[in-house]
């Protein structure tokens, strides 16, 4: 291993090459807390985007602040690449190791202390999003964000990618719930952001942390907003025979002014998944498509709502409309929809989630154009989505053993993608860029913008250390990708449809 390889200045050119590199970190954060070996790291050669992968030189797992401070100044100082990860979920690969650099795993950091009087919590970054609500509960509070990989995913991850849910809808995303945070940025400092309350003087650099992808800082801690739980709630489950005629519910209930919730559709082929997981549960795998609608609030606010829905639903032509009341059916009705994805993961050869967002109006719309597209390309496309936020969740499942397959999947995506920005949407839902959508970011900013981003990470990130090349594009990369700029709401391609 050469220096030159590794940095070119500070400590670890005083140290005797990789081995040298290592012991330095033990010493930081003892010895059993850095795996370097093939098959220790090799669990951490990807995230949840399988197809990338790139075997990292090490990992450590800080199981402090402190520690993770000392690790990042000396890393600064060797101009090591650190990317952070969390449980490892990502499905944009923004947790994919970068050559040469070291992964720090901040899994270890799960403290959690529930301040109900303040209805707030305040989290170490390995807390596991779901252990929250959970641990809140006994208090009649909740923590809204609730990502369909909650059970694995933490906050960390969550404030990294700014993580959405079924509940945002209602409830807003993981920065709409995240009040104050302690930041190690690139350039090795601590930063407390936030204070506990929801407006703070000053630039509101909390917020710039929320969908940072890891190029700002480490999130070692955060101060987290409870909600009081709900009094009632009630999820109606409609089955419609079309899924055009699902999104047209979704647009009819937003524009009655009704605040559900949750809005999630599931397309014919994520209902037939769904009941592959949930046989007992006895979904109309005939329907085309199907609205899960959360209600809550008080017993006589949801009665209200019922009605108004279920007018909604009757005028659509819905073919079924059911009522889950209490909790253990609430459950099974989620837990169906929450493992759709997974269950494809189990089952298909290869699965890529085409994340997007788009104005919700158009949803109907775009969704026709998808489907079109996927029969053009031969790819199957299973939807399941968080409709009432307007993000599409198009999962392509192909076979990469069939020659072409994959090709034809990943300009799918790219069609998908090009389709939502002409729609006046964005390249990217809750998934984050990563390495997976730079090209898109290409199309979606102007170069003077991506100049912005670029200046921006600078202030926080002087020697580019944190997660480099992944989330914001070098306009020489999109020099690369062949495309820059496609303004939102015109046409990047002459067969795309114009909203
Ligand atoms: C089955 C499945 C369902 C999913 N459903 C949803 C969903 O409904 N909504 C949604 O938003 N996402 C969803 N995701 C995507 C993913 O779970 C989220 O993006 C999640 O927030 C990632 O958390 P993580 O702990 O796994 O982070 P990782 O995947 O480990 O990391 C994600 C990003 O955060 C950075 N990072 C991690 N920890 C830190 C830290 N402490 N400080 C700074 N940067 C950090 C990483 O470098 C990386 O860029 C789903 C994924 C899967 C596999």
């Amino acid at each position: 291993m050469t220096t030159h390889a590794w940095g070119r200045k500070g400590a670890y050119r005083k140290s005797s090459g990789l081995d040298g590199f290592l012991e330095s970190l033990r010493t930081i954060v003892g010895p059993s807390w850095v795996l370097s070996g093939d098959e220790e790291v090799a669990p951490f050669e990807c995230d949840a985007l399988f197809h990338l992968r790139q075997r990292p030189r090490a990992v450590v797992l800080p199981g402090n602040e402190s520690e993770v401070l000392a690790v990042l100044r000396f890393c600064a100082e060797a101009r090591i690449a650190i990317v952070p990860r969390g449980a490892g979920t990502s499905l944009s690969g923004g947790a994919m190791p970068v050559a040469e650099g070291i992964v720090m795993s901040l899994n270890r950091m799960k403290r959690l202390v529930i301040d109900a009087a303040a209805r707030q919590a305040v989290a170490g970054p390995g807390v596991r999003n779901v252990v929250v609500s959970q641990q809140a509960a006994p208090h009649g509070l909740f923590f809204a964000p609730d990502p369909s990989s909650q059970a694995a995913s933490t906050i960390g991850g969550n404030i990294a990618e700014n993580a959405g849910g079924v509940h945002c809808v209602k409830y807003g995303l993981t920065v709409n719930n995240v009040v104050g945070a302690r930041v190690v940025t690139g350039a090795g400092e601590l930063l407390e952001l936030g204070g506990g309350s929801l407006d703070q003087a000053g630039l509101d650099l909390l917020s710039l942390m929320n969908g940072s992808e890891g190029l700002l800082g480490l999130v070692t801690e955060a101060r987290l907003r409870l909600l009081p739980a709900p009094k009632a709630v009630r999820v109606l489950l409609a089955f419609f025979s079309s899924v055009q005629a699902t999104c047209e519910a979704v647009t009819r209930i937003i524009a009655a002014g009704i605040m559900p919730a949750g809005l999630e559709v599931m397309d014919q082929a994520s209902l037939q998944t769904a009941d592959g997981y949930s046989p007992a549960l006895a979904l109309r795998i005939d329907a085309g498509g199907a609205l899960l609608c959360e209600l809550d609030g008080e017993l006589i606010d949801i009665a209200d709502a019922t009605c108004r829905v279920s007018s909604i639903f009757e005028t659509l032509g819905a073919l079924e409309v059911r009522h889950a009341d209490d909790e253990a059916q609430r459950y099974q009705l989620w837990a169906a929809r929450k493992n759709v994805l997974p269950a494809l993961l189990r089952t298909a050869r290869d699965v890529y989630v085409a994340d997007c967002v788009v104005p919700r109006h158009a949803l109907s719309q775009v969704l026709d154009k998808v489907m079109h597209l996927g029969r053009e390309r031969r790819i199957d496309v299973v939807q399941a989505f968080h409709a009432g936020d307007g993000n599409l969740h198009s999962v392509l499942r192909y076979d990469s053993d069939i020659p072409g397959e994959e090709d034809r999947a990943m300009a799918l995506a790219d069609a998908i993608m090009q389709t939502a920005l002409a729609a006046g949407g964005t390249v990217s839902g809750e998934h984050g860029i990563g390495t997976e959508k730079l090209h898109g970011m290409c199309w979606q900013f102007s170069a003077d913008e991506l100049d912005v981003f670029h200046g921006i990470r600078a202030v926080f990130d002087p020697h580019g250390i944190l997660n480099p090349g992944k989330s914001i594009p070098t306009l020489h990369r999109c020099a690369e990708f062949g495309g820059m700029h496609i303004r939102r709401g015109e046409l990047p391609h002459a067969d795309l449809p114009r909203f």
